[in-house]
């Protein structure tokens, strides 16, 4: 795709501040001029609103077809003719993504093949690589913590044995995928200031 604008997609477990770093750094790309959306995943298009039906249980399938509902609300998050991203990546426009491939491989790949989970979200790798993926790490016992004050829905079920599986499971990504994409680290323990300090530093090339 002949790029004209960046694509940054935000990773980590639940509460590890994903949501907080995307608006910091929405606003200081604002702040250099150029415009700057930011987006989710599962979306909340057709599609995405399936895929939200089946993670509550209002709707039930087969892990295989949950992931290729995925991968389908993927496409069209990337492809829709209203409002894809590509199509506003190529209109200059820089878009902040929470969560995109490297999810659906640490979530999805307990139940489905990870073979098969790159498999069926090859057409998506090759339509929009994200020029870097931020992984906010924080230690899962701080993450329950700050879930613990300020959330009351169905995060709290979370446990930090299971947080710190999709963490593992992050990490062995990384490694596999290191060569491939452009994965930066950033140190979700210290305060909102420093972590987005942290990702300005590694961004900021784009636009200064
Ligand atoms: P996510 O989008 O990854 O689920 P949020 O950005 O919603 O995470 O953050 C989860 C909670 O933790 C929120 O209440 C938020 O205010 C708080 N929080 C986020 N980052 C930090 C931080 N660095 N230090 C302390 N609390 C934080």
């Amino acid at each position: 795709m002949d790029r004209k604008g960046r694509f940054f997609v935000f990773e980590g477990i639940d509460g590890s501040g994903k949501s907080t770093q995307i608006q910091l750094l929405k606003d200081r790309i604002e702040a250099t001029g150029v415009r700057c959306l930011e987006t989710k995943e599962p979306t909340d298009g057709p599609i995405g609103s399936l895929v939200h039906q089946c993670m509550t249980g209002r709707t039930t399938a087969d892990e295989q077809t949950i992931a290729a509902l995925f991968a389908a609300d993927r496409l069209d998050h990337l492809l829709n003719e209203t409002d894809g991203l590509c199509q506003k990546i190529q209109q200059g426009i820089s878009v902040i993504s929470d969560r995109y491939i490297l999810s659906t491989y640490a979530y999805q790949s307990v139940r489905v093949p990870l073979e098969w989970l790159i498999q069926m979200n090859a057409q998506a790798t090759q339509a929009l690589q994200p020029d870097c993926h931020i992984f906010i790490d924080v230690d899962p016992e701080i993450t329950l913590e700050r879930m613990a004050k300020g959330r009351f829905h169905t995060e709290l079920y979370e446990t930090k044995e299971r947080l710190t599986e999709v963490r593992d499971r992050y990490f062995d990504l990384f490694d596999r995928f290191a060569q491939q994409e452009n994965i930066f680290i950033v140190d979700g323990n210290q305060s909102i200031e420093a972590i987005a300090n942290d990702i300005w530093e590694h961004v900021a090339h784009y636009y200064v």
